[in-house]
């Protein structure tokens, strides 16, 4: 009834205490999904689309700002364009009134008639500018409100993303408390022999119909002969993953 030493080690505990490592080990699991919520919070991948969006917006927000620029400067030139012939054409008609000359009179005339097309050409290219510049302003204005919404969703997904973090920190803090408390309850070899199972498996699971329910393996019957014999003291491992296996009415043995 005792079983080879070699095969199940040395250390001993009670049924009891080698249960408590399934808490432990459902007390790991949870704790490494809540870190990985504090480290990788849901809102961390659209926070950064949301940046990468942003800088692309910015560009483009400098781009229609320099055409807006552009436009500005040509409506100047053609305001300044327009003033001075209308102060040559204010000239000429003052020089007009006062000539006695009817030779310049004519030339008068005829410079005042070519003013007045250039006038009105200027006009119209002045209505075309002021057209493409209020075209300008919207592209600006919609850029701009583009960029803020935004500036608006990261803001608010980096406050969710902040909570979300303190969540998991708290949920992590009650977690490790609890973990703390069942591996006070249990011996400490037994912790130990645990915490060396847990960093290439589940650490303890439990046999059930004949399966380690950490690997999903179903154990052979030599090595499920071999727990039979085993004390109900003993220590076993699943011979698949090396969980410590936690043996119940339900294990099939
Ligand atoms: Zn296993």
């Amino acid at each position: 009834m005792s079983p080879r030493p070699g095969r199940f080690g040395s250390v001993n505990a009670s049924p009891n205490d080698q249960k408590k490592l399934l808490d432990i080990a459902d007390l790991d699991v949870r704790l490494r999904q809540a870190e990985h919520r504090r480290t990788h919070p849901p809102q961390a991948a659209r926070i950064a689309e949301l940046a990468g969006e942003r800088t692309a917006r910015s560009h483009e927000l400098a781009a229609v700002i320099g055409a807006r620029d552009d436009i500005k400067s040509e409506l100047g030139r053609l305001e300044s364009d327009v003033a001075l012939a209308e102060a040559r054409r204010e000239r000429n008609s003052e020089r007009l009134a006062a000539s006695t000359n009817a030779k310049d009179a004519q030339a008068l005339e005829t410079e005042l008639a070519q003013l007045a097309r250039r006038l009105s050409e200027l006009e119209d290219a002045e209505l075309i500018v002021m057209e493409r510049l209020e075209q300008a302003d919207a592209d600006v204005d919609a850029t701009q409100a583009l960029i803020d919404q935004l500036t608006a969703e990261g803001t608010q997904l980096t406050l969710d993303g902040k909570a979300a973090v303190a969540d998991a920190s708290t949920l992590i803090d009650a977690l490790q408390r609890d973990r703390g408390a069942v591996i006070e309850a249990i011996p400490a070899d037994l912790v130990a022999l645990y915490e060396k199972a847990a960093v290439r498996s589940a650490g303890a699971a439990l046999l059930q119909r004949k399966t380690c329910l950490g690997c999903h393996m179903e154990l052979s019957g030599t090595d499920l002969q071999q727990i039979r014999q085993a004390s109900s003291q003993a220590i076993v491992h699943c011979p698949e993953c090396g969980s410590i296996l936690i043996r119940t009415e339900e294990s099939g043995l």
